[in-house]
């Protein structure tokens, strides 16, 4: 067993419904060989009680939950940064040639492998992926994810119609591929699967129907996909199934507590009723809707509807992996949205990055915070000495004041190891 010393912070409790940041500025977290946090406490009085075992330091700056990302596309590593267009354009110009060409499985290893590092990079522990449409660059992803050791629950994603030719499928044929991988990796180490159609505006009702076939066949697959991103994206899923949007899936039975629907941006009162009364989450893409100038999301209306949410990069619209970065963006639109707009603190943010994110992904007795009896999946933010946010964290007055620096200034270079059920998934090797 090990004991790591760190300034922790983390989540516990629901800061959108009373909970507050739980700090410890020196506490200790015994962790066994497996991974399972099995005490925690002041430091001195952890080493009391196991007097015997290693001790790692991590004493300088803080140590914090592994992040979890609730929406991020694993086809999309190497565009990040496509700015300038909204999203059907983005889609058609940017996002879908790239995609198209992960049907050379040799290329998909490449990006697999780019992929899962910039996670791991980031202290991203735990992620919802968006798959490709090819069933051999899914393996990819599995198995590279799997060597790196990260939590992933992803799917082949599917459409029948408004994409390219090369990205089509058939029902049939998304059934049957579906369910080849789901029976290769889906249980497997920490990867589950994920039944993924891309949006409704790509999927007939007969694709979708066969996605709801899947996901049954599959016990405890996830089901993810976009939603109300776009007026335009949005106006036209009106015409072709003329419903709301949140209802194109849920007549197919696609809306339940196993369902993550990215954006949201533009919810009827219908929609999150639905939503709502499915206990379907919603992943929210802060620097994405802005890259796309899809609109600002309204937070406040999915609280008050008791819609879950959590915090997705959306990459490659989303301009990085870091959730620091998305966390702020989040921060700054809901400012952006004034009256209409939910004053997050750096209490809220953590737990849209951490806790809120595995409750959506079903794996919140597991990870998302660090609590005895959870894994120790954790990250230690560590800027160089001498940097801005060094400076900031030694001089914050508070933990609250330090975990918003850490939101403000916080890159990937920043996380210096990570870990996941307490095997290092990153460590810097400039560390001494
Ligand atoms: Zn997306």
């Amino acid at each position: 067993m090990t004991i790591y010393r760190a300034q922790v912070l983390d989540t516990p409790e629901d800061p959108f419904h009373g909970g507050v940041l739980r700090a410890d500025a020196d506490a200790g977290l015994l962790v066994t060989a497996d991974g399972l946090i099995a005490d925690r406490g002041p430091f001195a009085e952890v080493r009391d009680r196991h007097a015997a075992e290693p001790v790692v330091e991590l004493s300088d700056g803080l140590l914090l939950p592994g992040f979890i990302d609730a929406h991020v596309h694993y086809p999309q590593a190497r565009i990040i940064g496509g700015l300038g267009m909204p999203l059907l354009d983005w889609l058609e110009r940017c996002a879908l040639p790239e995609e198209a060409r992960l049907a050379d499985v040799a290329y998909a290893r490449q990006v697999a492998a780019e992929f899962v590092s910039g996670l791991a990079d980031a202290g991203t522990t735990t992620a919802l992926v968006f798959g490709a449409h090819f069933a051999p660059a899914m393996d990819a992803l599995f198995t590279a994810a799997s060597a790196r050791g990260l939590r992933i629950t992803s799917g082949l994603v599917v459409s029948d119609r408004m994409l390219r030719p090369d990205l089509h499928t058939t029902a049939q044929q998304s059934y049957e591929e579906g369910l080849a991988l789901a029976d290769r990796w889906h249980g497997q180490g920490y990867n589950r699967y994920a039944v993924i159609p891309r949006f409704a505006l790509s999927c007939t009702d007969e694709l979708l129907a066969a996605c709801a076939a899947l996901h049954a066949a599959v016990p405890g697959s996830w089901f993810t996909s976009h939603v109300n991103e776009n007026t335009a994206e949005i106006a036209t899923v009106r015409d072709q199934f003329g419903c709301e949007y949140v209802e194109s899936y849920h007549r197919h039975g696609l809306i339940g507590p196993r369902t993550v629907l990215a954006h949201n941006v533009h919810p009827t009162e219908g929609d999150l009723e639905c939503l709502a009364a499915g206990s379907a989450a919603v992943a929210h893409c802060p620097t994405s809707n802005a890259a796309l100038g899809s609109g600002l999301f309204p937070l406040k209306r999915h609280l008050a509807h008791r819609v879950p949410v959590a915090l997705g990069s959306d990459v490659g619209a989303g301009t990085g992996y870091s959730l620091f970065k998305e966390g702020l963006q989040a921060y700054f639109m809901q400012q952006l949205l004034g009256a209409d707009g939910v004053a997050l603190t750096s209490t809220h943010v953590l737990f849209l990055a951490t806790a809120a994110g595995a409750a959506a992904l079903g794996l919140d007795a597991e990870v998302g915070d660090l609590s005895v009896g959870k894994r120790f999946d954790a990250l230690w933010l560590r800027p160089g000495a001498g940097s801005p946010l060094d400076a900031g964290l030694r001089h914050a007055d508070s933990p609250e004041l330090a975990l918003a620096r850490a939101m403000a200034l916080a890159v990937s270079s920043d996380v210096a190891e990570v870990w996941v059920d307490g095997v290092r998934v990153k460590y810097r090797d400039t560390e001494t």
